[in-house]
């Protein structure tokens, strides 16, 4: 793998949809040369910013022969697999740090620790934010990545320094890690969000401010496509728990009110002589 002259990258994106146009605008401001592969023509957009852009299905092979010192996949957690599994590696012309972005991070890391050549890097990473919460800038935003299998330290650490030089909090952790706290936090605001959803939640004339934040959990969650949804559903082994645990919780709460409903009344009354 070559070393990237004054810490700029040519980086080609493979998935070139929402979040990947929002990474790619911070990118190009920063200096950094970017070409893009996606299913869809995105060529209006790349045109505006500088960006060259090749047909994923047409045009792949000139993509990787492009000289990229990183490949960056941006493609939905449900095509994965797919996606991963027909990339032409031969087409490379050098070794390349290979790096993700998806919402889960097991899954990525053994595709690519499957299919990726021996002497190309793997960065798996998860920025913990998208063009809503990053839209005035990645201060403060986090970042986590897993070295999942880095020798050329220089393109590694120019890469993590997009990130890390537009003030973002760098979480290191392994992708086991991640996909744990994930399923705590992330999947299961998505979940709920959902529930609510479907319970029908809108807002009222007498809303209290928790309500509101419930709105806004809902309102997240929705715009998401399922797809996003159920791919942080599927392809995260610590998911499922979660899920369980909601339902389980869900019918304690209402287990916990029943019997106090059916309590004597002067046993669930307590009165200053009791
Ligand atoms: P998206 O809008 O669905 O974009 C995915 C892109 O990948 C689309 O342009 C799609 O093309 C393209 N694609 C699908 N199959 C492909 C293939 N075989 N070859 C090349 N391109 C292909 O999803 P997104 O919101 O940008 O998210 C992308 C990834 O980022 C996901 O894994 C997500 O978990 C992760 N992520 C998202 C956010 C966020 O806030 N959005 C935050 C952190 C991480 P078509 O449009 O033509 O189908």
């Amino acid at each position: 793998m070559s070393s990237p002259s004054q810490n700029t990258l040519k980086i080609g994106v493979i998935g070139f949809g929402r979040f990947a146009k929002f990474l790619a605008k911070t990118m190009v401001k920063q200096g950094h040369s970017i070409r893009a592969a996606s299913i869809s023509d995105e060529t209006h957009f790349c045109e505006k910013w500088g960006i060259e852009f090749f047909r994923m299905n047409r045009d792949v092979i000139a993509f990787l022969e492009s000289n990229n010192d990183v490949i960056l996949l941006c493609i939905p957690i449900l095509s994965a697999s797919q996606v991963i599994k027909s990339i032409p590696f031969h087409a490379l012309k050098q070794p390349v740090l290979f790096a993700d972005v998806l919402s889960v991070k097991e899954h990525p890391k053994d595709l690519l620790q499957q299919v990726v050549p021996q002497d190309s890097d793997v960065l798996c990473t998860h920025p913990m934010f998208g063009p809503d919460s990053g839209k005035d800038g990645w201060k403060d935003l986090t970042f986590m990545f897993d070295r999942v299998r880095i020798r050329n330290e220089v393109t590694c650490s120019s890469f993590l320094q997009i990130f890390a030089s537009e003030g973002c909090r760098m979480m290191e952790m392994s992708c086991e890690e991640h996909d744990k706290l994930a399923a705590k936090s992330q999947f299961l605001t998505h979940a709920i969000g959902r529930v609510l959803s479907e319970v029908e939640v809108e807002p009222t004339s007498i809303d209290t401010q928790g309500f509101q934040k419930l709105i806004q959990v809902k309102e997240s969650a929705t715009r998401d496509s399922f797809d996003l949804f159920s791919g942080l559903f599927i392809h995260n082994r610590f998911a499922r728990q979660q899920l369980d645990n909601l339902e389980l919780a869900l019918k304690s709460v209402k287990q916990q009110l029943i019997n106090r409903m059916n309590e004597k009344p002067d046993q669930s009354i307590n009165t200053p002589n009791n």
